[in-house]
Order: C-alpha cells, then sequence, then structure tokens
C-alpha cells in the first residue's frame, strides 16, 4: 500500500480542511469559534488560490453525555442533539462560515460509512472481544477512572464504585504503532508545530505501556444511544470509532466522485485537547481501514478569558453573537486570527480587542484606505491615476508587496495565520511610511510635482488593492469592500492567488470612492492603543 507522500508536491489542486466535529452539549464558545474561524481563514485563502476545496465542519452526538443532558432537559437524546447541532449551525451560518458541508454523526451516510468500517475491520481480525474488570459507580452508570475518584469514592457521589465485569470489543491500535512512530519520525511536519510531535511520541509510548488497545464499544443495556455494531446487535460503537470517521463520510467514502483526491490533500485542525485520538487513535484507525494519514493534523492551544479557562460556570464563555453586535463580527475575528500564536495559549479580552482594533485596523489599515482614497478624490478626480517615473521609495514599497505575497502563501500553508498577518502589516506600515515621505498633500501645491502626485497616488492605490486581496481570507466583508472602493468590485471573483496579487494589476483611470470610515475607532475610557507588532513564531 502506497503510504508514503510526495512531499511539497501540492500540484494537484485539490484541498481538503476540517474542524473538529463539536459535542453537543453546551452552546458554540470562543474556543469553538476560534477553530472554525482560523479554518474557514485558510480555506478561503486556498480558494483564492484556485484550489478546488471542501471545508467540513460539525456536530458529535453520540455518547454518554448527550444522555445526560437529555435527562436534565428532560427529553430524548436525539432532541438535545438536535437542539445543539441547530445552534452550532445556525451561529456559523450567522458569522458567514463557508463550510462545505456540516456533518452529523447521526447522519444515515455516516451511520452507513461506520458500520462499514467496523465490519471491515473486525472481518480483518482487528477488533476483538473480551471480557475486564473494572470499578463501576451505580450513580454514574458507568465505570470510573482514577480521575472520577478521590479517596476510593465516586466524586460526584461520594461512595465507593463496586467491581463489575463487563464485555466490550477492543480495536488493537498496537498493532500499527511502531509503523505510526516510524510514519510520525519521517515525516516531522504532519504533526505540527513539533512540540505537539513529541506529544504524540510520548503518548505512543505510554499506550505501548497500556496495552494499545482502543474500547470502541458499549453494551446497549447501559448505553444505546450510539450506532449499533454490524456484527453484535446487543452493541453500540463507542465515541472515537464513530466520531473521527466523520472526516471520511464527509467526502463521501469510500467512492464519492472526489473522495481519493480530496483524501490525498487532507488537513485537521484540532485543539490540543484532542491530540491524542487524532494523533494516536486516528492514524492507526486508517492504517487498519488501508487509507494513508491526513496531510497534517495542525494543533492549537486554549483561549483563556481576562487570564481565566473558560468555563461554563465562570460564565466567560464568550458568544461570538454578542460580539458581533458589540464590535462588528469581522473585528472579533481579526482579534482571534491575530492574537493567538499558533499552537501556543492565548488569552482574550475586550480591552485586548479593544485595542488591537484600533490600533491595526482603524489606525492602521483603515488610515490608509482613507487617506488614499480621499487624497485620489481630492487631486486626482477620483481616478486612479497614471503612473510616472518609479524610484527608490515606489521601490521600497513594490519591494514590500512582493514580500508580503510570498510570505502570506507560505505562512498561510504552514498554518501561522498570525504571521501572515503580520505581513500584510508590514505592507500596510510601509505605504503609510511612503505617504509621509511623498506627502502629497503638499506636493499637490506644486504644478511641478504634478507627476509625483499621481505616482504617489498610483503607488497606494496598487499597494491597497495587493493589502485587500491578501486580507480577503481574513476580513472577507472589509476586503471586498475596499476593492469596491478602488473600482474593482468583482476582482476577487476572478482573482487567482499569488498571480493577481503582483505588482501593476490596478487599471489606470479605475473609478475610486472615499465611503465612511471602514473601522471606526472604538473609545473606551482607558484604552490605550496596542504595542505593534509582537509576534513570534
Ligand atoms: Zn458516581
Amino acid at each position: 500500500m502506497p503510504f508514503g507522500w510526495q512531499w511539497g508536491a501540492d500540484m494537484s489542486g485539490y484541498f481538503y480542511l476540517t474542524t473538529p466535529i463539536y459535542y453537543v452539549n453546551a452552546e458554540a464558545h470562543i474556543g469553538h469559534t476560534y477553530t472554525t474561524v482560523l479554518c474557514d481563514t485558510i480555506v478561503r485563502y486556498r480558494r483564492l488560490c484556485g484550489d478546488t476545496c471542501f471545508f467540513l465542519t460539525g456536530s458529535d452526538e453520540h455518547g454518554e453525555k448527550v444522555l445526560e443532558v437529555a435527562r436534565r432537559r428532560g427529553e430524548s437524546p436525539a432532541q438535545t442533539a438536535e437542539y445543539f447541532s441547530n445552534s452550532f449551525l445556525r451561529v456559523w451560518e450567522e458569522i458567514g462560515i463557508s463550510h462545505d458541508r456540516f456533518i452529523r454523526t447521526t447522519d444515515a451516510d455516516h451511520k452507513q460509512v461506520v458500520q462499514q468500517i467496523l465490519q471491515r475491520v473486525y472481518d480483518e481480525g482487528e477488533i476483538r472481544f473480551k471480557e475486564y474488570e473494572g470499578l463501576y459507580c451505580v450513580g454514574c452508570e458507568r465505570f470510573l477512572t482514577d480521575r472520577d475518584m478521590l479517596d476510593g469514592l465516586c466524586r460526584d457521589h461520594e461512595r465507593a464504585p463496586e467491581p463489575r465485569t463487563e464485555a466490550n470489543y477492543f480495536f488493537d491500535m498496537g498493532a500499527h504503532f511502531s509503523w505510526l512512530r516510524d510514519y510520525i519520525e519521517q515525516n516531522p511536519d504532519f504533526i505540527r508545530p513539533e512540540r505537539y510531535k513529541n506529544e504524540v511520541l510520548a503518548m505512543l509510548d505510554e499506550e505501548t505501556g497500556l496495552g494499545g488497545e482502543l474500547c470502541i464499544s458499549r453494551p446497549k443495556s447501559r448505553l444505546d444511544w450510539g450506532i449499533e455494531l454490524p456484527f453484535d446487535t446487543d452493541y453500540v460503537c463507542y465515541v472515537w470509532f464513530d466520531a473521527l470517521i466523520n472526516y471520511l463520510t464527509g467526502i463521501g467514502y469510500p467512492d464519492g466522485p472526489h473522495f481519493q483526491d480530496y483524501w490525498s490533500n487532507c488537513e485537521h485542525v484540532v485543539g490540543k485537547d484532542i491530540l491524542k485520538p487524532h494523533g494516536v487513535f486516528w492514524p492507526t484507525m486508517l492504517r487498519a481501514i488501508g487509507l494513508e494519514p491526513p496531510r497534517h493534523v495542525s494543533v492549537h492551544g486554549y483561549w483563556n478569558v481576562d487570564d481565566r479557562k473558560v468555563s461554563k460556570s465562570l460564565g466567560n464563555m464568550i458568544d461570538p453573537l454578542i460580539m458581533r453586535e458589540k464590535y462588528g463580527f469581522e473585528a472579533f475575528r481579526y482579534f482571534l486570527l491575530r492574537d493567538m500564536v499558533f499552537g501556543q495559549d492565548s488569552n482574550f479580552s475586550e480591552d485586548a480587542l479593544v485595542r488591537r482594533i484600533n490600533a491595526d485596523l482603524a489606525n492602521n489599515i483603515g488610515n490608509l484606505v482613507s487617506r488614499t482614497l480621499n487624497m485620489t478624490g481630492r487631486f486626482a478626480g477620483g481616478l486612479v491615476p497614471e503612473p510616472g517615473a518609479i524610484e527608490i521609495p515606489e521601490r521600497e514599497v513594490i519591494d514590500a508587496a512582493a514580500t508580503a505575497v510570498a510570505e502570506v502563501d507560505l505562512r498561510m500553508r504552514g498554518m501561522r495565520p498570525q504571521r501572515a498577518l503580520e505581513s500584510i502589516l508590514a505592507l500596510v506600515d510601509a505605504t503609510n511610511r511612503y505617504l509621509e515621505l511623498r506627502e502629497p498633500w503638499k506636493a499637490a501645491k506644486d504644478p511641478e510635482l504634478a507627476d509625483t502626485v499621481s505616482t504617489t497616488l498610483h503607488t497606494c492605490c496598487e499597494s491597497l488593492r495587493i493589502v485587500a486581496l491578501l486580507l480577503a481570507a481574513f476580513l472577507p466583508v472589509a476586503a471586498a469592500e475596499i476593492l469596491d472602493r478602488l473600482g474593482l468590485g468583482d476582482a476577487l471573483e476572478t482573482a487567482v492567488l499569488p498571480a493577481s496579487a503582483e505588482w501593476g494589476g490596478i487599471p489606470v483611470g479605475s473609478p475610486t470612492r472615499k465611503g465612511k470610515p471602514l473601522f471606526p475607532r472604538i473609545e473606551t475610557a482607558g484604552a490605550e492603543d496596542a504595542e505593534s507588532k509582537d509576534g513570534a513564531d
């Protein structure tokens, strides 16, 4: 079986990106929103590059926790799953997420795919039935782990669990561990950033010590909210063997028209809390199914809010719709992408959000837009003027644009969106500095400098066009507005990056308009402007 990649041979033109599917026991909070917005941004960028993309998100609906929530809500697990699944879907639609499918693990095609795969892996002898003994809490109606207990008692029920035997089905992950270890060593950016690769290698050692078995069933007598095992109708499939397979169902496994094209170009984005299922369980499952691993598993850190962990009890979940109401969704989206160094934890606070909006969006990008378009209106009759001679200052802006285009491409493909934004801001800074140097507001008073003024305004309009094309994946609405004000209303429909962002694309005579401030400054007591670029890799 061909398990080797043509690394770097990214020429197929297909791109498949997934968020994790979100568990239906809570509403969307800042963590879900970040992952989803990040994937949306990466996919939008790849679409702009002309790739044929598939962007999958969805909801994970089976398992014990849904049953618990359903009991509390006094409804069936199907109703609970429906309620929260719809809630996620509605939020993503409201904030303009561009997914191609919202998959639910209760979807008919998913059940069918899970059963088909279970049967196949079972027939190949990689699933074993075995009895084991554990500590069972009658109150919890489940086996407890060490973490569930304190001084030998169930934490929730403060009573001693009783030893009980149960029989379940186990997938033999361990059979593929030595292959997986080699694969990870040979493909160092399979799991990225690197620290998570090292964590997975440590997890592999730990799992090897534990026997390398993954329990994949629950007896129906204990839990019947799940997909029935095709080879034993007294059992349902449990958790990961059901959930992870969504990535295959979503693109039409096994014989959908583009299944292979997408699967060969698959990347998962996950939070670090689900690193083990994606770094250990999933590649071994895929190996058993006869499929290659995804190209990348990209792992991000946690968002804290006001320096505290996000939790229901603290009420600091950060509702994306409330953020949209207060600041506009693109500003919130920008903050999330700009302030999390991929892979590390980050902190959200509304003060930091306001400082960021004011510093980057209002003062920097917004200011360049308004100065450029105001002066093009005043000194060039609102039409992009013909440029004269290109001198050193112009050359510096042109070089900054070329650098930004190249860096954004590299950084987006390397899952470093915050660094890509820094590259765009560097071009904005260079153009603002250039305006300060050329001072067209003064030069316009001297008829002998008319050519210089034209060159300056042309340079700024062209730089703005490139800034807008590069920003389009991050801030789709604002970028389209900038292009529209440059008289290039349909530019995003025809653009193919990076070629369209090469210098010289703006037509002379393109009709511009000023418009209102793109990102109004947010005035709050005590909010100071953020320090400028502070990102690290
Ligand atoms: Zn208990």
